[in-house]
């Protein structure tokens, strides 16, 4: 089941977004608003409401985004995904939602594509065989899971381990979107083909992304190979500890020899 919102425009998307980021804030305890980016006074932030978001308000949103406690502001973030029920039949066949786990301000972000079963019943993301194996990349990196912050393109587990749809992601894009402005991290590294073509907006492969920097809203992304592929084919190991290094050269980490 679908909400009539998937079917609006892309600039109604766009406001419906600001008015949950707005009350995401208000949630949050700021309850005033700097006038953009002059010295006046600031204004009390607007109502909830259609008419209060105007350009000032959603570009403001991001400058208090600054100000706020991450913890508090991604709890709010994760009791609105809780509660989701955008993507009927996610909605109705998971146990949980899986939003996201580690540091919420962490300089490094691992992207993946959605909750599989494992992720599913304890509602945290990667603790199954392939989240076993990324805990084993973040630590050649000579990272702690502690260090890095983990999630998904989206936050429920699909049936069957399918791939997300692409309303699925759709549905699921804003909340990504202010996890990722919350934690503002330095890079984010996408695991596989559907975390590097949702968050770069491409259909090219993971073969041909793989191997260079990209951007995604001002922070430097990596994407390789998914740790669930590399379970099914381990030669390629050798070209993600290549991409792995990339990103730990580019983030002033040693690399042990
Ligand atoms: N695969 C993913 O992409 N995400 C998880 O959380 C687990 C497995």
């Amino acid at each position: 089941m679908t909400t009539e919102n998937d079917h609006s425009s892309p600039q109604r998307r766009a406001r419906k977004m600001a008015i949950q980021r707005l009350d995401s804030y208000r949630r949050a305890g700021v309850t005033h608003w700097p006038r953009a980016l002059d010295s006046r006074a600031p204004v009390d932030l607007p109502a909830v409401n259609d008419q209060a978001v105007n350009e000032t308000a959603v570009d403001g949103a991001k400058d208090m985004s600054a100000k706020i406690d991450p913890v508090a502001a991604l709890d709010i973030i994760e009791q609105e995904v809780r509660q989701c029920e955008r993507c009927g039949e996610l909605a109705a066949s998971r146990t949980q939602t899986v939003f996201g786990d580690g540091n919420p301000q962490a300089r490094l972000c691992f992207l993946g594509e959605a909750p599989g079963r494992d992720e599913d019943r304890q509602g945290v993301p990667f603790v199954g065989r392939a989240g076993k194996l990324l805990n084993d990349i973040i630590q050649a990196c000579t990272l702690q899971r502690e260090d890095v912050y983990i999630l998904n393109v989206i936050k429920c587990r699909p049936p069957e381990n399918r791939n997300p749809a692409p309303e699925e992601a759709e549905n699921c894009r804003g909340f990504l979107q202010r996890q990722l402005e919350i934690i503002k991290p330095e890079y984010i590294c996408c695991l596989g083909t559907v975390a590097a073509q949702n968050l770069l907006d491409t259909k090219e492969t993971i073969g041909r992304l793989r191997g260079q920097f990209h951007e995604y809203q001002g922070i430097k992304v990596v994407a390789t190979y998914h740790p669930a592929y590399l379970l099914r084919n381990p030669s390629a190991k050798r070209q993600v500890w290549d991409d792995m290094q990339m990103l730990m050269r580019d983030m002033g980490i040693s690399i042990p020899q």
